[in-house]
């Protein structure tokens, strides 16, 4: 078979570029255009001061051109067209052919790809958009979750710590300070009183005027306590109606005169309950800590004693621990 370009005469070359679809120009080796035909010219429509075939394309694209230009080989290569009107990308198949005069012939033609595939990958992009909105909306989601989760958890480790009837400190908040309590006594050798508070009669209560009545008037006394104690010590309700009063950096002594506070306070504020009104006392056992001799549990011990003691003796009264 005879060559094509043996059979067609520079007249036939000339309308043949023009009528091509691929885009075709001639180009200096810096890329000067010097000419090119109809399909490059629709293209090049869209860059009009472009003198440069690599100012035709966008930054990325240009980039490439221009290091195709400085081979001095024929090149084929793929670069970006911009996008169509239905916003897809477009590439363009490209061939630089270095010509004898010393310039290049740039030609390129649409890569044809499947439309079908076109679609799927439009829809997989769409996709991804829908995929990362949600997961930005699912981060939120569980940043706010997380916060939700940490307030209900400081609730909750503030209930765990409080008596449900009085409100005040509970035995395992109030146990915990003391034991901080003797070891700061320790460590600097300061000074540490406690005194347990326990309700006299407390049973008959229950049993005269029913468990309700019991409640009120652990309330009762539990208010007394807890609004007649100073900055910084702390009561807590150690068990059904026993008290524990911290009195850190306190001598037995500054206990004793608290302890007769409370005592004449509880005596002296009668409870009204539903039918009845009622006066209460209470007993008190006063310990100071003893450095190297107690821990936290036999001081609570030795006061517990006190207060039995203080009940043996009448009620209504302290004693100090021995
Ligand atoms: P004493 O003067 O010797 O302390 O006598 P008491 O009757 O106070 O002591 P006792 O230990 O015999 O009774 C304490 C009662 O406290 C027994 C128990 O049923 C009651 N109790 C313990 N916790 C609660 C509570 O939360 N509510 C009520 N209503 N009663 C309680
Ligand atoms: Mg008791
Ligand atoms: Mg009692």
């Amino acid at each position: 078979m005879r060559k094509l370009a043996d059979l067609i005469t520079t007249n036939d070359m000339g309308e043949m570029l023009e009528h091509i679809h691929a885009m075709i120009a001639l180009v200096e080796r810096d890329g000067t255009l010097v000419s090119w035909n109809r399909a490059f010219e629709t293209y090049k429509a869209k860059s009009p001061l472009a003198e440069k075939l690599q100012d035709c394309f966008s930054q990325k694209e240009k980039d490439k051109v221009c290091d195709k230009l400085n081979i001095a080989q024929r090149d084929q290569f793929v670069i970006e067209f911009g996008v169509d009107e239905e916003a897809r990308t477009i590439f363009c198949d490209c061939i630089l052919i270095p010509l004898a005069s010393g310039g290049a012939l740039f030609i390129a033609e649409h890569v044809d790809t499947d439309t079908s595939l076109q679609k799927i990958v439009q829809n997989l992009k769409e996709e991804i958009k829908v995929f990362q909105a949600e997961s930005e909306f699912i981060k939120k989601f569980a940043h706010n979750k997380q916060i939700e989760i940490n307030a209900i958890m400081a609730q909750a480790n503030e209930l765990s710590h409080v008596d449900a009837l009085t409100f005040l400190p509970n035995r395992r908040l109030v146990v915990r300070e003391l034991q901080s309590e003797v070891l700061r006594a320790e460590r600097y050798n300061s000074q540490l009183s406690i005194s347990v508070a326990d309700v006299d009669f407390f049973k008959r209560v229950n049993d005269t005027h029913g468990h309700i009545a019991g409640d009120e008037v652990l309330r009762h006394v539990a208010y007394q306590l807890r609004d007649h104690i100073r900055h910084p010590d702390m009561v807590g309700r150690y068990g059904g109606e026993e008290f524990l009063i911290l009195l850190p950096n306190t001598k037995s002594s500054a206990a004793e005169e608290q302890a007769g506070r409370l005592t004449t306070q509880v005596r002296d504020t009668i409870v009204e309950l539903y039918e009845h009104s009622l006066k209460i006392t209470i007993s008190m056992g006063i310990a100071q800590f003893q450095s190297g001799v107690d821990n936290w549990e036999s001081l609570v011990k030795r006061a517990d004693n006190a207060m039995y003691e203080a009940k043996s003796k009448g009620r209504d009264r302290w004693v100090v621990a021995s």
